[in-house]
């Protein structure tokens, strides 16, 4: 037995053998498969993946390095085309029933030694080509890995780190926790944890060993148990039924009313990064939707999603919801939310760059679309939508205007389009200070915490080393909160947090004294919450 501390995101248990995920170093295993037709269309949708990803660097080394640079990339998809290739991977699936992955590696090493004995340099030269293609191909399919680990039943998974886009297209049921070396519990990555109710650890040394251990993750003491032996097990099994009988206690608060013992009523909303999450939402009787995520319809794709297909997501959403409210934020992508598609340049000080509604006005045709899908699917129920990053005045009109346009050109198309309140976050000091001015503007705050303490306090929040000194507890972030909550309310705003802040229990009579009317907070956060507020008093 094994005992290793990291720093713990959510104070829950999970036990359970470990997957190892790498992404460095590819560790293919041969695996049997009995369904050959299904590993073929792995291989398929992998391949059809590689080659989008192929011609997209095509066209990006076209733009920036010519013609020539990017001829490479045209080699690869030929390679990937081919009859050769594609016909050994083909035959080994089929014929050996082995794994998708250990095709691939078979097939791009044989092929590459091929090349390599050749005697012409430009064709020896190929064989990099190839085994660059065949670990493309690989990660591929080993990114599926993480939607889906194989073997059977969940796995708690072990990775060096993981982005918000790999942990968004996780396959929750098939997940019990994970586990990092890298991350920042401020992150996004640990902010979707919470959001699917995963018991998750950073901070524990990651390697290939870990595949295949038995592993608790005691999330109450930040601490990864290797090779349990029958006491340890027997303990954190009972520790885990008490948690659900805890969780159990709370379910008689579901169809009760948030409000305060003086009479308060408290919009107590829940935070969503996907559709299916809608479901913990609604089972935990969230009275809405106060954050939905939207820029995570963008990450782990290889190209934007279309107006239709963010239209379909929103709609479903607010149609679960039925009639519940469901407050869309607007793309924030950038900083830790990186999708390739987008080609951002790399940036020094990410978190402070090009992100969010700077490059939604900047590519007003990507907002545009976005706009749409959204002022369609408020025909549906009751829909708000807010802007990110906020730090200006002019910021907020132009984004009004937009949406004023945008309408417009839809009801002149005749497409049904719902009332929609229109909010900003506040999640920069500068958007504090103006708040007064800000509220003028638009219909509510909803502040983001999460980024107000790392903009206040001059903390990254992705840096895991100041993970101790990022505090949101700070006066200067609970005063910038009283602050805007004032201004808000004076020009006729209400205000709500959606920051992970929202959901610290220790702070939610200190909010409530403020004058908080609004809470959004992940969904298992939710019965909690409301247990705190019917015991409170706002005076
Ligand atoms: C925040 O900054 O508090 C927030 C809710 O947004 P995100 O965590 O997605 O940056
Ligand atoms: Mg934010």
């Amino acid at each position: 037995m094994e005992k290793f501390e990291g720093t713990s995101i959510l104070k829950e248990i999970a036990i359970g053998k470990i997957h190892y995920y790498s992404k460095e170093k590819q560790v293919v295993q041969r695996n049997r498969v009995d369904d050959t037709e299904a590993e073929l269309r792995r291989y398929e949708a992998a391949k059809e993946k590689a080659l989008r990803q192929l011609h997209e660097l095509y066209e990006k080394a076209r733009k920036e390095a010519g013609e020539d640079s990017a001829a490479v990339f045209d080699v690869y998809a030929m390679i990937l085309e081919g009859d050769q290739f594609d016909a050994s991977i083909r035959s080994a699936i089929e014929s050996q029933n082995v794994n998708a992955e250990y095709a691939v590696a078979v097939a791009g090493d044989d092929l590459a030694k091929m090349f390599e004995a050749m005697d012409d340099e430009y064709f020896r030269a190929r064989s990099a080509d190839i085994r660059d293609l065949s670990e493309r191909l690989i990660s591929i399919l080993q990114g599926d890995s993480v939607k889906s680990a194989p073997g059977v039943g969940a796995v708690i998974l072990a990775a060096k780190d993981l982005t918000p886009s790999e942990t968004v297209q996780m396959d929750k049921s098939r997940l019990l926790g994970f586990i990092t070396e890298f991350g920042s519990s401020n992150s996004h990555t640990a902010i979707l944890a919470r959001t699917m109710n995963v018991p998750a650890l950073m901070g524990i040394p990651v390697d290939e060993h870990l595949e295949g251990r038995i592993a608790i993750i005691d999330g109450v003491n930040a601490a990864l148990i290797l090779d349990p032996d029958e006491e340890t097990l027997e303990y954190y099994q009972e520790k885990k039924r008490e948690n659900k009988r805890r969780r159990e206690l709370l379910q008689e608060l579901k169809g009760k009313e948030d409000v305060t013992l003086d009479g308060k009523h408290i919009r107590l909303y829940a935070n969503i990064g996907s559709v299916e999450d809608t479901a913990e939402a609604l089972a935990n009787d969230a009275a809405g939707i106060g954050l939905f995520r939207s820029e995570f319809l963008y990450l782990g794709k290889s190209d934007y999603p279309t107006e239709e297909e963010q239209f379909q997501a929103y709609r479903t959403v607010v149609q679960n919801m039925a009639g519940r409210k469901v407050i869309i934020r607007t793309l924030d992508i950038g900083a830790d939310k990186q999708a390739d598609y987008f080609h951002l340049d790399h940036e020094d000080n990410p978190a402070m760059g090009y992100r969010a509604i700077r490059i939604c006005l900047d590519r007003e045709e990507i907002f545009r679309i976005q706009l749409r899908a959204i002022l369609r699917a408020s025909a549906y129920g009751n829909v708000g939508i807010m802007y990110p990053m906020i730090i200006s005045v002019d910021e907020v009109r132009r984004c009004k205007e937009i949406l004023n346009e945008v309408r417009g050109e839809l009801e002149n198309r005749e497409f049904p389009v719902g009332e929609i309140e229109q909010g900003i976050m506040i999640e920069t000091p500068a958007a504090v200070m103006i708040s007064d001015l800000l509220a003028e503007e638009v219909d509510f705050f909803s502040i983001g915490t999460n980024d107000l303490t790392q903009y206040t306090l001059a903390i990254d929040r992705q840096n895991a080393k100041l993970d101790p000194i990022y505090d949101s507890h700070h006066p200067a972030v609970l005063r910038m909160i009283r602050m805007t909550v004032e201004n808000g309310h004076k020009g006729g705003c209400w205000v709500g947090i959606c920051g992970e802040l929202g959901a610290d229990t220790a702070l939610t009579g200190e909010f409530l004294w403020m004058g908080i009317d609004e809470l959004s907070v992940t969904p298992a956060s939710v019965l909690p919450i409301r247990k705190i507020i019917r015991e409170s008093t706002v005076k």
